[in-house]
């Protein structure tokens, strides 16, 4: 207790350790959010990004989400692409937040004539605004129309192919194994804050015990049969389902979707889990916005401040949420 404490009897205050140095450079750190939606969210929304002080972003613009149609053509995914491009240039304008671009094709619903996309994605991949390939990655099961697993894979090594030639790197859609909450909603709601068709959702084609898992190795496969460095290819959605593999029996980054917790079960305490294990150098994070699902644009900015909270160094989370992503995108220098 100081002696010099005004107060009539010890408050709390007396037995704290005023010693203790808290870590304000986080409150300023710059941070990149490596796989986002952010050209589908609210210029309210985008606004927050800014105000918590994201520096640079990769808007991916691919997913059958916003295609009215189903199954999907090549041009459907091709004006999600031109219209990216199209509203890039303004997002930036008004938030001042480097907003690149990932451009793929999606494996979530079948594409009636993916070559047509994969013969246009080349001259699209020129473009510098484009920093990414994705997301992309087989899925093992698919909405509204089934997509064979041979015919979805050799999709995404095509795309991989075209990142390799390209010096691109891929953002891998790896899936994530469904939280079980033993309980779940009547089937004609599906699940609330997540805008879906319920109902649709197809026969898995893949299956097995661990069909999320089994899905990452083919993806992994494939990259290595297209000639695609490991090290350029950024698994995205990484859980503890498939932390271990990517992390022992690969060189791939792992990004930690951290948007929408709620969903997907992963939170900054998985990210923290994963540094302490294997260190921060291949590790990222992403929030996987979108405005088709109740997302979080300030889960970034909360998950700097919690990863310390959990015991994670200033130094690096900073390589996490700013140097990691630099050095792989190329961007917020
Ligand atoms: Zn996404």
């Amino acid at each position: 207790m100081t002696p010099s404490q005004p107060t009539r009897r010890p408050t709390d205050a007396a037995y704290g350790d005023r010693e203790t140095k808290y870590p304000t450079e986080l409150l300023n750190l710059p941070w990149i959010d490596v796989h986002n939606h952010a050209h589908t969210l609210s210029w309210d929304d985008r606004e927050r990004y800014a105000l918590a002080g994201c520096r640079a972003m990769v808007m991916v613009a691919s997913g059958y989400h916003w295609t009215p149609y189903k199954p999907v053509r090549a041009a459907d995914v091709r004006y999600l692409w031109d219209d990216a491009i199209n509203r890039r240039p303004a997002i930036e304008r008004d938030h001042f937040v480097e907003a690149k671009l990932g451009l793929g094709i999606h494996t979530g619903v079948r594409i009636e004539n993916p070559d047509e996309l994969l013969g246009a994605m080349g001259d699209y991949l020129e473009l510098e605004e484009v920093v990414a390939v994705g997301e992309t990655g087989v899925t093992p099961s698919q909405h509204v129309s089934r997509w064979e697993l041979d015919e979805q894979r050799a999709v995404v090594e095509a795309q991989m192919e075209l990142a390799a030639d390209h010096d691109l790197p891929v953002i891998l859609h790896t899936p994530n194994q469904s939280s079980d909450s033993g309980r779940s909603y009547r089937p004609e709601l599906g699940t609330p804050g997540y805008e879906k068709n319920p109902g649709l959702g197809q026969d898995p084609v893949i299956d097995g015990e661990n069909p999320a898992l089994e899905a990452v190795k083919v993806d992994v496969e494939a990259a290595r049969d297209a000639g695609l460095a490991e090290k350029r290819v950024v698994a995205s959605h990484a859980d503890p389902n498939n932390t271990a593999y990517l992390m022992e029996e690969t060189d791939c980054y792992l990004s930690y979707t951290i948007g929408h917790s709620w969903l997907i079960g992963v939170d900054a305490g998985d990210v923290a889990d994963a540094i302490e294990a294997y260190g921060p150098d291949r590790i990222m994070v992403d929030t996987d916005c979108a405005n088709v699902l109740r997302t979080d644009p300030l889960a970034l900015k909360r998950a700097i401040l919690e990863l310390y909270r959990y015991g994670i160094d200033p130094e690096a989370i900073r390589t996490v949420v700013l140097e990691n992503p630099r050095e792989v995108f190329g961007i917020g220098g």
